[in-house]
């Protein structure tokens, strides 16, 4: 299996893991469009979201929620962030292993005066 994703599960590749659990693997973005920038994968090789099985896809979205958690989110608005998941070459997807992005938002404005 060649998959980078898969490897990186496997560790066969080093990445810096932000959580794990026997479905579930999360771990930073090697090119972060913000920092803190995680992806979260199933522990099921599928390209793109439909081939994942609903046990593996159920996992994704807590885990994403306790890394957003983890990151900073709290009732008010001082943590923003965006959710994505791409599936297919024309949808921007380049890794062919399914992985939602969680990437917080900074308020650029901050600390501007
Ligand atoms: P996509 O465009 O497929 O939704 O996003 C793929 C993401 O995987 C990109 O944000 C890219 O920076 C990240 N990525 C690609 N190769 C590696 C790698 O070897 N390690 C890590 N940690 N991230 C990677
Ligand atoms: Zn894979």
């Amino acid at each position: 299996m060649s998959c980078l994703f898969c490897r990186i599960i496997k560790g066969e590749i080093p990445s810096f893991k932000i959580y794990e659990s026997p479905k579930v693997f999360a771990f930073l973005d090697i090119n972060p469009l913000a920092e803190g920038h995680t992806l979260v994968i199933p522990k099921f090789h599928g390209a793109k979201m439909h081939e994942i099985p609903d046990d593996y896809l159920s996992e994704i979205l807590p885990a994403a929620r306790k890394i957003a958690l983890a990151l900073g989110a709290t009732s008010d608005d001082t943590f923003q962030y965006n959710v994505l998941q791409n599936n297919g070459t024309l949808a921007h997807q380049v890794v062919q292993h399914v992985h939602f992005h969680v990437i917080p938002k900074p308020n650029d404005a901050e600390g501007l005066g």
